[in-house]
């Protein structure tokens, strides 16, 4: 094969960069060329690139023991278990290696819950519309958006899918077979779209009225990335499940099933596993992640504070741009929709050094790492209002 033809299949369509170093909130292409990074690896690194401490653990970590399975207790698992049942309603964790097998851990729990509660005949599991919960053929299935769909049928049966924030509508699709609610607290790839105050108090109503379990897929949201350590904090709300991955070991593949002490008992030596889930290097990683974000000083306290900063300077944006149909966020977790495709504006973005992408068509999506400055938010937003301006 010649040397110029790209032997990596074709999953992806990429943009013509690629970069070779990163700090903070910068990153750097193999020409020299410098950029403002405000997708920050779809919010996976939430500490910025190369944050030290993050290095530190790792190299550290990398001459003791990188891996050895789970068939030996793993310290640094339990420790960050223990640190993540302390900052969460959570009493149990199992980690594996993404989103999507975060996610495939939690759906098989809930199947799990039910046979073990006895209530063998219910498997199914109600999920909304647009949302994502992974690539697997599971949470595809799971997922409410055709084209990541197409082709790949047939898809596992078990899931339902209904309109996101409608409360009557979930309420309708519950049936003799359901187990489970699954959503996401705020919708990701659907465009960065916020359900109503009260929602979630009303799934979780509906979930204890039914006997169901109420899993949050808070793979984007959770880490800090609105503003409290889970999204679901902002309402009153406690799941059964919850799935983290994205920011939780700051770059490093890591995925997270959490639960109750109640349902996790369903899980019994041998019900799951993961070859790598949660092996010495990454907890490393995810452990001195926790200790920039959370605790006095850390990252998590400014989140909030950055973000409506952020936010009301995306609303001048959308006042001065008829292009801009609205401007929605909580924390750092934003969307600008426009009123034309998004992919265009994000290609222009990127020629100008600043990368954000596009989500649902119409919506631009801004996830800058936590560690986000006023003077980079500032920069950002000069670099749109001047796109906005020329492609409008
Ligand atoms: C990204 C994402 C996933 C899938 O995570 P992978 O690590 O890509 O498998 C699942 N759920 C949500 C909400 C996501 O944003």
């Amino acid at each position: 094969m010649p040397e110029t033809i790209n032997p990596l299949m074709s999953t992806y369509g990429r943009y013509p960069v690629a970069f070779v170093r990163g700090e903070g909130c910068r990153l750097w292409d193999d020409h020299g060329g410098e950029y403002l990074d405000f997708l920050a690896g779809i919010g996976s690194n939430s500490l910025g690139h190369c944050p030290a401490p993050v290095v530190e653990a790792l190299t550290g970590q990398a001459r003791q023991l990188m891996h050895t399975s789970n068939l030996y207790r793993i310290p640094l698992q339990e420790e960050l278990a223990r640190r993540l049942v302390k900052s969460s309603f959570a009493d149990r964790v199992f980690f594996s290696n993404s989103g999507s097998d975060a996610n495939e851990a939690a759906i098989k729990l809930v199947r799990k819950f039910m046979k073990d509660t006895g209530r063998p005949g219910r498997f199914e599991i109600l999920t909304a519309h647009n949302s994502f919960h992974g690539r697997t053929l599971a949470t595809l299935a799971a997922s409410g958006q055709e084209k990541v769909q197409r082709g790949y049928d047939p898809l596992p049966t078990g899931f339902r899918c209904v309109p996101y924030d409608d409360l009557a509508a979930m309420e309708r699709t519950i049936g003799p077979y359901t187990a489970g609610i699954m959503v996401e607290p705020i919708q990701g790839e659907a465009g960065v779209v916020i359900p109503r105050d009260g929602y979630l108090e009303g799934l979780r109503d509906l979930a204890d009225r039914h006997g169901l379990l109420l899993v949050l897929d808070e793979v984007q949201t959770g880490m800090g990335r609105t503003g409290r350590m889970w999204c679901h904090q902002w309402s009153g709300v406690t799941p059964d499940i919850m799935t983290l991955s994205k920011g939780v070991a700051s770059g490093l593949p890591m995925g997270v099933c959490l639960a109750s002490d109640r349902v996790a008992s369903s899980f019994t030596p041998g019900s799951h596993g993961s070859s790598f889930g949660g092996n010495p290097l990454v907890c490393a990683a995810a452990l001195a992640a926790l200790d920039m974000l959370e605790g006095p000083g850390g990252v998590l306290a400014e989140v909030s504070a950055k973000g409506a900063y952020f936010l009301e300077r995306l609303e001048q944006l959308r006042q001065r741009h008829r292009m801009v149909k609205a401007v929605r966020g909580r924390g750092l977790m934003l969307g600008l929709e426009l009123n034309a495709p998004a992919e265009d504006a994000a290609a222009i973005c990127l020629s100008r050094r600043l990368l954000v992408n596009s989500v649902m068509g119409t919506t631009l999506r801004l996830l800058p790492p936590l560690v986000v400055t006023r003077e980079e938010m500032e920069q950002a937003v000069g670099i749109l209002d001047g796109v906005l301006t020329d492609l409008f």
